[in-house]
């Protein structure tokens, strides 16, 4: 029993720690065939650990919780998981431990566990109740096979009932532990994403804008690219808020993100950096074209009509600051505080303009 529990410990502090770098994929039995082949392999490496650290009852017949990592094989990955993870354990079995009755027996074992746990459990969808049936599939076989294997009655005795009551134990600790990490996992991802998305249109927020424009620097001069900066204003969205009211110009705010995103191609990066401002960073974008797609965005602003809650539509326009690097500046530092120039001519101007700062040896 003692040595049964440090191989539950293995089991446990295996999942916490592989946690730590699995903790933003997504493994279900429809997850990505790849997603789900990986699911083998670490289930399949955690058997093959657990056999490592087994314990040997009698000469070649050894006991762990190897099946538990079969079980959770097929709850998180399904039947190519838990078919996958099987015949891992089963082939390390053969191998590692040379081939003999007990390691046939412990081969044949693990297969049926990966051919029968998604079958048993196909219809099943709590993954409590999943894993409740599997825990019993589990004892069933095992118990079956210490019974051909082990014929001392009293050593059999003994080992039915410590590695039955164990497991019990052990995958009862296991539904706790596994439920928590999950809970942890998903507030992670949430934390994880409001820390980069702003809430409200869905765009990146000041402070991934601030990370992705420091992060891309180097690599553009580096590769010798060019970048782009647009800076956009909505034009006196405060007479919106105080004739519509704050939350109808929310939904305008909202509406206006999804225009931005279709007005830009795939890959530019396009954030809400402030109240009604926005910038877009176009990659490796020469300075004609990004006048192109500022035009273009400005253009289908002014043409669409933002429906407000009443069923009634607004019109708004947009000024535009732009600034490339290195045709307006060859220091990065200089190229927001360009576009922000820029920006401002264009509200000099009249608004709903397209500015472009000044180009080098114009
Ligand atoms: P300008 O053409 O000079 O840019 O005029 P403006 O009215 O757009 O500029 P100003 O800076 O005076 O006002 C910006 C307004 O944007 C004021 C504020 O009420 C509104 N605003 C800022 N953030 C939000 C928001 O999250 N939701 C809503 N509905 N309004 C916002
Ligand atoms: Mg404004
Ligand atoms: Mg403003």
């Amino acid at each position: 029993m003692k040595d049964l529990f440090l191989n539950g410990t293995i089991l446990i502090s295996f999942i916490a720690l592989v946690n730590q770098f699995i903790r933003d994929l997504d493994f279900s039995p429809a997850s990505n065939i790849k997603l789900r082949l990986l699911g083998g392999v670490i289930t399949g490496i955690l058997g093959c650990i657990l056999m490592i650290f087994s314990v040997e009852v009698m000469p070649g017949v050894i006991v762990d919780f190897r099946n538990i990592a079969i079980i959770l094989a097929s709850i998180f990955g399904g039947s190519v998981t838990s078919i996958l993870a099987g015949l891992i354990i089963g082939a390390f079995r053969l191998l590692w431990f040379g081939v003999s009755e007990s390691s046939m027996m412990a081969f044949l074992v693990v297969l049926i566990m990966g051919i029968g746990c998604p079958l048993i459990t196909y219809k099943v969808r709590s993954k409590k109740i999943k894993c409740l049936y599997l825990t019993m599939f589990n004892v069933l076989i095992s118990s079956i096979a210490f019974i051909v294997l082990v014929q001392d009655h009293m050593i059999l005795l003994q080992l039915l009932l410590s590695y039955n009551i164990g497991c019990l134990i052990i995958t009862f600790i296991l539904c706790l532990f596994i439920n928590n990490l999950a809970t942890s996992n998903r507030l992670f991802k949430k934390y994880k994403n409001e820390s980069s998305i702003d809430f409200l249109t869905g765009l990146y927020n000041v402070r991934q804008f601030d990370k992705t424009y420091n992060d891309i620097t180097s690599r553009i001069i580096e590769n010798d690219e060019r970048l782009s900066l647009l800076f956009i204003d909505i034009d006196y969205f405060k007479k919106i808020n105080d004739t519509f009211g704050h939350t109808e110009g929310d939904v305008i705010l909202k509406e206006f993100g999804k225009l931005l995103l279709e007005s830009c191609r795939d890959f530019d990066i396009i954030s809400r950096i402030g109240g009604e401002e926005f910038s877009v960073l176009l990659l490796d974008c020469h300075p004609q074209q990004a006048r192109k797609i500022a035009e273009r965005i400005r253009s289908s602003v002014e043409k669409h009509a933002f429906s407000i809650s009443n069923g009634k539509a607004v019109s708004i326009t947009v000024s535009i600051g732009i600034a490339t690097y290195p045709d307006t500046t060859i220091n990065f530092n200089d190229l927001i505080k360009e576009s922000d120039k820029a920006l401002y001519e264009a509200k000099q101007a009249g608004r709903n303009k397209v500015v472009f700062a000044d180009v080098l040896n114009e």
